[in-house]
């Protein structure tokens, strides 16, 4: 089998978000898809490892944030890079709550669900999930495809992405070896040498210092 097939499955850039007893959580998701339309219904893959299966299991209820291309990406490596278990992803993010779900800021449009099924594999549940409200925040927004993070963006899948593969190891290179984010896996491109980077510049994914950067 030729698992490079799956990479032709298309996929958007997505935060599912609940609430947590009293604090809103969270995580990236990229494996959403709608089912039916009347009643408006999705699928939505978490790992068992993320916190917010947990929170969605015992709540039943979550909110999605569609991310568009103009999102800052720092908000994909805050939901996607670290766990809301001791964490609190939200922190100073300037946060809406719809029907008690928080939403992100600068997403396109919301889908606030409640769960109707769960299916199990493995390693994810498929939360199956009534539309109970939608809303576009931003009519202009062009949705962010998980093509455009990884080709635009340059971001990488987190492991317990339902997607997620294991990177091949780049041919070696004799000349110049890349700078490597080791929390998020961003690779370095920009003009300026990484060494001649500012010191208080981040990991424009993840947001992390300099120093967790890695030559490889
Ligand atoms: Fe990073």
């Amino acid at each position: 089998m030729d698992a490079k097939a799956l990479y032709q499955l298309s996929y958007g850039v997505y935060v599912v978000t609940c609430w947590d007893m009293g604090r809103p959580t969270g995580c990236t998701a990229n494996s959403i898809m709608q089912i039916t339309s009347s009643p408006a219904t999705v699928a939505v893959s978490l790992n068992h490892k993320n916190y917010t299966n947990t929170v969605v299991r015992q709540t039943g209820k979550f909110a999605v944030s569609i991310l568009s291309e103009d999102t800052d990406p720092s908000i994909i490596g805050r939901f996607g890079f670290q766990s809301g278990a001791d964490t609190n992803k939200f922190d100073g993010l300037d946060y809406e709550l719809k029907g008690y779900q928080p939403v992100v800021p600068g997403c396109g449009a919301y889908l606030v669900c409640e769960v109707i099924d769960q299916m199990e594999t493995d390693t994810h549940t498929v939360f199956l999930a009534k539309v109970v409200d939608a809303e576009v925040a931003n009519p202009k927004a062009v949705p962010m495809t998980y093509a455009y993070y990884h080709n635009v963006i340059k971001g990488k899948s987190p492991k317990n992405a339902p997607t997620y593969q294991p990177e091949e190891e780049p041919a070696k290179a004799a000349e110049d070896k890349r700078w490597v984010c080791s929390v998020c896996g961003y690779i370095y491109d920009g003009d300026t040498p990484f060494e001649e980077l500012p010191e208080d510049w981040k990991c424009p994914i993840c947001k992390q210092p300099k120093s967790v950067f890695q030559q490889k």
